[in-house]
């Protein structure tokens, strides 16, 4: 008898099981909007230039492949801060934030936690309802319960304010709320910027924690400022948040598995002993960080020329998602579709919730080729010139 005789097979990975569908679907027609992977106007990954240049630069400087130290390489964890919290935010400024790098917005997650699962009295994370599948999971596993506050409405297809603020208000104080800090994955629903101002007095009046994850900085308006919003908020108000940030999708740098984890510390003696217990966690785990993804956003975010161009790059990949929606919620109305279909247009971010059933995404795959999770996301960036009329007459054919 084998030793893993015994072993159940687990349930295949939501996302990644659709790829696999894809993948063995032989048809020419076939588009895969499952996964939060952008792609270009030809429906290929996209390797940023401004990445590309990162690379030769690199290359031609033969650096040595050493270990980083276990939290990070150091001007990639400036850099990287600066970024997210403004290079002028008062934590960073003051010496008392503590950052690492980590293994990208999933490293960032697990990190974090863990650290609150140890040294954070509360032992409860409130999540979104909806939200990226991955939070209950990571949360699981780093020692966390969770549960579930209110956010999306299907009836408006938006944001159920209200009862988001209802439910924020009456979980016990202190607890931690995680928040998408912009192009809320799968909804694509956003609070507004009063609505945000809101929040960050509920969540004070409660002495709740603020917990962000940013996986989208840049790819909700194309302007990484704007979708910073939230988080610099926040910090201004004083609350002490723990922040959580990814370079997969705004850098393209998916493989590369490069992120930050950082806290608002009240000083840089505090600042210390957070890095310390950080480095407590991470150093069993996977003793220090790979060191080429973090170098080549070092390297971007350093060189102001590059930096720029990267800026154009964001906007270009958030501008192209911006005009599908335009075109797809055209095409639905032009085709005379039932329902209403604004929320294609108002919705933010790599991800629109489309509204449509389990069985209708279903006959989709059966029928068209088309390939999305059954909760009725679409990732946007799947779209393009060449898809999107297919993609529309396919739809409206399967709600019709
Ligand atoms: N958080 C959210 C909300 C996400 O959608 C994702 C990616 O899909 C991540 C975190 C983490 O992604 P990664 O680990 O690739 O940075």
């Amino acid at each position: 008898v084998s030793v893993w005789a015994s072993v159940k097979a687990g349930p295949p990975d939501a996302i990644l099981g659709i790829t696999e569908n894809f993948k063995a679907d032989t048809s020419p027609k076939k588009i895969n909007l499952g996964v939060g992977a952008y792609r270009d106007e030809n429906g290929k990954p996209f390797v940023l230039p401004s990445v590309a240049k990162a690379e030769e630069i690199l290359f031609a400087q033969k650096g040595d492949k050493e270990y980083l130290p276990i939290t990070g390489l150091a001007s990639f964890d400036q850099l990287a801060a600066e970024l997210a919290y403004g290079a002028e935010s008062a934590p960073i400024k003051e010496g008392r934030l503590a950052v690492t790098q980590t293994l990208s917005g999933t490293g960032a997650l697990r990190i974090g936690m863990e650290f609150l699962a140890e040294h954070y009295p509360n032992k409860t994370i409130y999540i979104p309802n909806p939200t990226w599948g991955n939070h209950t999971a990571i949360a699981k596993r780093a020692g966390l319960q969770s549960e579930k506050y209110s956010y999306f409405d299907p009836a408006t297809v938006g944001l159920n304010f209200e009862a988001m603020k209802k439910d924020i208000e009456n979980m016990p104080e202190g607890s931690i709320v995680l928040l998408h800090a912009c192009a809320h994955n799968p909804t694509g629903v956003d609070p507004t910027v009063e609505q945000w101002k809101e929040l960050s007095k509920v969540v004070k009046a409660k002495k709740h924690f603020a917990f962000f994850d940013m996986a989208y900085q840049g790819f909700a308006s194309g302007d990484i400022n704007r979708d910073a919003f939230a988080v610099r908020h926040f910090v201004e108000e004083g609350h002490q948040i723990l922040l959580c940030q990814s370079f997969a999708k705004n850098l393209g740098l998916y493989g590369e598995r490069v992120g930050t984890v950082s806290l608002v510390t009240a000083s840089p003696e505090e600042k210390a002993r957070v890095d310390s217990q950080l480095k407590i966690i991470i150093r069993p785990s996977y003793s220090n960080p790979p060191i080429h993804g973090a170098r080549l956003v070092s390297t971007i975010l350093a060189s102001p020329e590059l930096k720029a161009q990267w800026l154009s790059e964001v906007k270009l990949m958030a501008d192209r998602i911006i005009d599908m929606r335009e075109k797809l919620y055209n095409k639905l109305v032009e085709l005379n579709t039932p329902g209403e279909w604004g929320h294609i247009k108002s919705q933010i971010g790599m991800f629109s919730f489309t509204g449509l059933k389990p069985e209708q995404v279903d006959e989709l795959a059966q029928k068209a080729h088309i390939y999305l999770t059954r909760d009725g996301r679409i990732s946007m960036a799947g779209l393009n010139n060449s898809n999107i009329e297919y993609f529309a007459e396919s739809v409206s054919k399967a709600v019709k």
